[in-house]
């Protein structure tokens, strides 16, 4: 059966209907968002920049096993792993992970990454400001996703705490560096203990002119 059409207001009164529109959102409480001076709390569980992990004494929890690379669908990860030696260790196993990069020009955030990781090494942050003009400046290095050393930690690469395996690790042993922990040099990045010592120089000369 056909509809009945509906019931039409009178033309002249068309225009005075769509004013009544404008005039009653007048009143309503306003939804402007003040963005960038004020910005908006996240839920916790937002899903915004990723960040790589350490464990408490500054090793890195990442392994270099890929999965995060894999379980992405916006094919936006990039992961090479390497091996860990006694002389340069970045983590308490036997691999680490050498090169990590996310393209946020590319990510979705959908968190996919963060399921598939097997050692809680990348978690998602609640920060949200990723835009940038440059497609290079969205590919996120592992310097820039690497979580910032906390009370306790030393900087990779250094040795694992003597006594303990990677297992200890997991079952949240070791709670910080062993005293007396330094950096080692991280020759596969091309440094010397030459170059260090230079460095130490360096910043020793910079004190005095201070
Ligand atoms: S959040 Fe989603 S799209 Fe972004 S890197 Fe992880 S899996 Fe890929
Ligand atoms: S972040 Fe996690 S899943 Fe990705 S390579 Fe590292 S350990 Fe594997």
């Amino acid at each position: 059966m056909a509809e009945e059409p509906k019931e039409t207001k009178p033309g002249f009164q068309n225009p005075v209907a769509g004013f009544g529109v404008t005039f009653k959102a007048m009143f309503r409480k306003r939804l402007t968002e003040q963005y960038p001076e004020q910005k908006k709390t996240t839920a916790p569980r937002f899903h915004g920049r990723h960040q790589l992990n350490r464990h408490p004494d500054g090793l890195e929890k990442c392994v270099g096993c890929e999965l995060c690379a894999w379980a992405c669908p916006a094919d936006a990860i990039y992961v090479e792993g390497a091996d860990n030696t006694d002389e340069e260790r970045y983590s308490p196993g036997e691999r680490y992970g050498r090169v990590y990069q996310i393209n946020y020009a590319r990510c979705i955030l959908c968190g996919l990454c963060i399921e598939a990781c097997p050692t809680r090494a990348l978690t998602m942050t609640n920060e949200f400001e990723l835009a940038d003009s440059s497609r290079a400046n969205l590919i996120y290095t592992k310097e820039q996703l690497l979580a910032g050393l906390d009370e306790g930690m030393v900087e990779t690469p250094h040795s694992i705490f003597p006594g303990t395996t990677e297992e200890d690790y997991y079952r949240g042993l070791v709670t910080q560096a062993a005293p007396g922990t330094v950096r080692q040099v991280a020759v596969s990045r091309g440094e010397t203990a030459a170059g260090e010592a230079d460095e130490a120089q360096k910043a020793a000369d910079q004190e005095v002119d201070a």
